[in-house]
């Protein structure tokens, strides 16, 4: 019986080959791509051996992705055009590319038209829909926030169950195992419930046909200065809600398995502003954890990673900047409190200019837990999950048994119970064996 927490990451001779294939594939890529490979927009990088083996490679988990924003551009444009009255915006910026949901008998703006796939060129979505129609004015978290606005379509249940479906038949695609969402509860307690429902029903579907398939929620709070606390607070006890009212009743546990905050960390208030309220919430519902956004930040001063810290959170999201707190490191492997660690959206956000100077590789060298996850795909990638491992592959020059690290650790830190844990574990070890045999 395979059990997580006394697996044993074990290299044999089949691995080594297969590592041997993976340096040559990396030396190949290095040699031939002459672009500048800290953005993958690239089809030469897409097209290479090292991004196809990375699209192979079984990763298990994503642990941090957030609503509404899971799926790549070529992905979401497939499914809006297929959802009934889905209309989009082809006036000028800032609305062009918004898409939206008119029913019959709604007063629909001018400038917006039915969308079938071929009003706006797949090209210019990918500009309008990602960081890279950044184009330096303002901040790139501006513009990423204006990204999020044009996706405001999920404006009924029906809509959440159809975006969902979409999203995990594209994660199941991907070979992922446990998607785990980060979503902003809104509405009142009831509102919030009926989308994790949508949610739910829509993981249901995609497990009923592939078992084994995990989904988790993470309710989220918004943390920007401008917002009244009393709002952030319904936001989070409607998580708490949902905590208690929504289950997993497929595998028997919970649905919505922890609270976080989320937003632009150098524009939001300190986490210990709201640590009154996290402690509250939590102490409340013991079953629900923190599992927190923090360290996302540029600035040399900032304390959010204490902060967090502080508040005894069982992952961190992102904790980029933990090397200006060399205290924090020792307690985080003793308490084995993992990072989530997004390069990708680090470098779409302009966090870091050459993502081989990625601090996490460093943490990773001195033993840090960390898993990799893919943040805000639709707005930032070309495939969920590959394209961070493939950020781990060539420019961190990971070998083999790192990712194998990396992917068995998204299913150690996942928060699934731990019979899931297991179950998950003993498929992924099926699915890297095959990988192995694949790649000698
Ligand atoms: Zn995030």
């Amino acid at each position: 019986m395979t059990d997580y927490r006394s697996y044993r990451i074990a290299f044999d001779e089949k691995e080594l080959l297969v590592d041997r294939k993976l340096g040559s594939l990396r030396k190949d890529f290095l040699r031939d791509y002459c672009g500048h490979f800290n953005t993958l927009t690239d089809k030469q990088i897409w097209q290479s051996g090292l991004y196809r083996f990375c699209h192979f490679l079984p990763k298990g988990a994503d642990l941090h992705v957030h609503c509404l924003a899971c799926m790549p551009v070529k992905q979401t444009a497939a499914w809006a055009a297929s959802v009934p009255g889905m209309h989009i915006h082809t006036g000028s910026l800032p609305g062009r590319g918004s898409l939206r949901v008119f029913s019959p008998g709604d007063t629909i703006p001018p400038e917006y038209v039915p969308y079938t796939g071929k009003e706006i060129s797949e090209e210019e979505l990918e500009k309008l829909w990602s960081t890279e129609g950044y184009n330096g004015t303002g901040s790139i978290w501006e513009w990423f926030e204006t990204i999020f606005d044009r996706h405001l379509f999920a404006t009924s249940d029906d809509i959440v169950l159809s975006y969902y479906k979409a999203v995990f038949d594209y994660y199941l695609s991907l070979g992922i195992q446990e998607v785990e969402l980060r979503l902003l509860p809104f509405g009142t307690p009831e509102v919030a419930a009926q989308t994790a429902r949508a949610i739910r029903k829509a993981y249901y579907e995609a497990a009923a046909a592939h078992p084994g398939f995990c989904v988790k929620l993470i309710g989220s709070g918004l943390k920007y200065a401008w917002i009244e606390p009393s709002m952030t607070e319904s936001m989070l006890r409607n998580a708490a809600y949902i905590h208690e009212n929504v289950k997993d009743e497929l595998l028997g546990e919970d649905f919505m398995v922890a609270i976080d905050l989320v937003n632009e960390e150098d524009r939001s208030n300190d986490i210990s502003f709201y640590a009154p309220m996290l402690k509250a919430i939590t102490g409340e519902h013991p079953s629900l954890d923190m599992v927190l956004h923090c360290g996302e930040s540029l600035h040399p001063g900032s304390r959010s990673m204490e902060d967090a810290m502080a508040l005894g959170p069982r992952r961190i999201g992102h904790g980029y900047d933990l090397y200006r707190h060399p205290g924090l490191e020792k307690i985080i492997m003793e308490k084995d409190i993992p990072l989530e660690v997004c390069p990708v959206s680090n470098m779409s956000l302009k966090y870091i200019s050459d993502v081989r100077e990625h601090p996490a590789r460093k943490y990773y060298s001195q033993g840090i837990p960390m898993v990799l996850a893919s943040d805000d795909p639709a707005f930032q990638e070309h495939e969920n999950m590959t394209d961070d491992f493939f950020i781990a592959a060539a420019a961190w020059e990971f070998s083999l048994s790192d990712l194998k690290r990396l992917a068995f650790n998204s299913i150690k830190y996942c928060s699934a119970s731990p019979a899931t844990k297991n179950s998950l574990l003993e498929e992924w070890t099926k699915r890297w064996n095959d990988f192995v045999l694949q790649n000698i």
